[in-house]
């Protein structure tokens, strides 16, 4: 199989080629830097099966693949919001721009779609057949909406062309390669803790989220990729689900870290809760479920962060 990975120099870009890789695929990872770093994927540049090209996805690109992953697209707030224009154009533009790639060379194409989809969600925990609830206009939206628009794309050009689609839906994923000014909460607590500084909690902190450690989401895209029954959306996710006050604890106490804990005002239209039901999953993907707790991620992810700030 060749696959491309769209997004391939990025956290889960990086993790997901280096899965291929090791499965006997040839990879090519498409990338245009803005948020990926060569440093990710450098250790699989000597690979013979691993081929990187710089480019943008909002472009059309002609290339000869049997299977596309396409993650391109910034995924933390303060990088997605930098250029909102141009976020939106990503998933719309880059999504647009692979479907046509995957029905010219009939291959088959999986969407990195995202729990933001559910926006402020009103179901809880959410289902794959929940529409959510979105702000079409907020400062979120350039992100959620254009991933919503992603989907639909996604899902007409089945019907329409009978391109062979995969949609995942991925709720808050965290590991080593995540960029320690990422602006991510996971990230951020770490690197301040280790460096003693004040973990910055965002509102009262009663906010929830659920986190999924990268190894676990990777398998899950992977089986998600070579199932044949089911086209998606299909939430992929650690249904564990914690406080931002909890979080920050559990961070301080892995750390060791003297530092404290400082509250800043909440970002508007910050989603109150977020836990993926994962039955779907668990159907379809051979019985998939994370097997890392979030302790051990975290302690993966500390060991990550305290080697790379030395
Ligand atoms: P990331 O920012 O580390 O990776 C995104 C990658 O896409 C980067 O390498 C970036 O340079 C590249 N990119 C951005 N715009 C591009 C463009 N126009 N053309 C080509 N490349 C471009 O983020 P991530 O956490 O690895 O997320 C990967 C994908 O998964 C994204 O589509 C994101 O929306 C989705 N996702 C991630 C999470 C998560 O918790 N990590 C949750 C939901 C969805
Ligand atoms: N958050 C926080 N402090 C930070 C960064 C984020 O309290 O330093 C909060 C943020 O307001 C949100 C949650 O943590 O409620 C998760 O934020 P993240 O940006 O990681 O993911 P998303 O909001 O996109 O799910």
């Amino acid at each position: 199989m060749r696959t491309l990975v769209t997004g391939g120099a990025g956290f889960l870009g990086s993790h997901l080629c280096e899965r291929l890789l090791a499965d006997g695929h040839e990879v090519i990872c498409l990338d245009n830097f803005f948020t990926g770093n060569h440093k990710n994927i450098e250790h699989l540049s000597s690979n013979p099966r691993f081929e990187l090209i710089r480019h943008d996805v909002t472009e059309p690109i002609l290339l000869e693949v049997d299977r596309i992953f396409n993650l391109a697209c910034p995924a933390s707030p303060i990088h997605y919001q930098f250029n909102p224009v141009k976020t939106i154009k990503t998933s719309v533009m880059g999504a647009i721009n692979m479907l046509g790639l995957a029905k010219r060379v009939k291959a088959r194409i999986l969407q990195a779609s995202t729990s933001e989809v559910y926006g402020d969600p009103m179901v809880h925990p959410q289902v794959e057949d929940y529409w959510g609830n979105v702000n079409p206009i907020g400062i979120r939206s350039c992100y959620d909406e254009g991933k919503r628009v992603a989907e639909t794309l996604f899902m007409d050009y089945h019907r329409q062309n009978h391109v062979d689609i995969r949609i995942v839906r991925i709720f808050n994923t965290y590991g080593p390669r995540m960029l320690p000014n990422d602006g991510r909460v996971v990230s951020n607590f770490i690197v301040q803790a280790l460096k003693g500084e004040d973990l910055t909690i965002y509102g009262s902190g009663n906010q929830t989220r659920s986190f999924c450690y990268v190894s676990d989401l990777i398998e899950a895209m992977v089986r998600m990729m070579d199932q044949d029954d089911c086209i998606g959306p299909v939430n992929i996710g650690n249904p564990g689900e914690y406080t931002m006050l909890e979080l920050a604890n559990k961070i301080i106490e892995l750390t060791g870290s003297k530092s404290k804990i400082t509250f800043l005002s909440l970002p508007f239209d910050d989603p109150k809760k977020r836990k993926p039901d994962i039955s779907r999953a668990k159907t379809i993907l051979s019985n998939w479920s994370p097997t890392v707790s979030l302790d051990e991620g975290l302690k993966e992810t500390i060991e990550y962060f305290a080697s790379t700030s030395k």
